[in-house]
């Protein structure tokens, strides 16, 4: 049984119109829909926010480790934030086709986010996924000891942008359906 939004009136499951006050009746179900795809797309596209602006302090860190390697690194008692290159040489090649893919995620994020406003699409959230996995084979190929780093805490801050970037295709996609 539905009832008229606007004055409550009961009605028949197959109205359009309530008989009582000339409201069109709106269907709970589809806006419940509609509500979940927006909330998908919201929290997908801050993701993919959040991702770029994390992308880019780890591509800072990145240069300054690839371009300024001369210097001692810094060390506290127990603790580094600094990469150690002994277990593989980084690759300026593969840093900027990182660069180069981090800006076309954002963009393509940023793309979906205005394309589905009007019309969803199931590519494109694939396409999404599908780079940011390449994203993460790409970081490891630029900074080959990266996943060395993973054994210490703090080497999984590297990651957190790649994982956010695959939540938020993961949401992209969940909002397409
Ligand atoms: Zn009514």
């Amino acid at each position: 049984m539905k009832y008229c939004s606007k004055c409550g009136n009961e009605l028949l499951d197959e109205a359009v119109i309530c008989p009582k006050c000339g409201c069109p009746v709106v269907d709970s179900e589809m806006n419940v829909v509609r509500d979940n795809r927006k909330v998908r797309l919201k929290s997908a596209s801050a993701l993919n926010a959040i991702a770029f602006i994390l992308n880019i302090l780890c591509g800072v860190y990145f240069a300054w480790a690839l371009f300024a390697p001369s210097e001692e690194p810094e060390q506290t008692e127990g603790f580094s934030i600094s990469v150690d290159f002994s277990e593989g040489a980084p690759s300026i090649l593969w840093f900027w086709v990182w660069v180069a893919i981090v800006i076309a995620i954002f963009a393509l994020g940023i793309a979906i986010g205005k394309i589905y406003q009007k019309k969803t699409n199931q590519i494109l959230p694939y396409i999404y996924i599908l780079l940011s996995v390449l994203n993460l084979v790409v970081v490891n190929l630029a900074f080959p000891n990266l996943l060395y780093l993973v054994t210490c805490i703090w080497g999984i801050i590297f990651f957190i942008p790649n994982i956010l970037q695959i939540l938020a295709g993961v949401r992209f996609l969940q909002s397409s359906k």
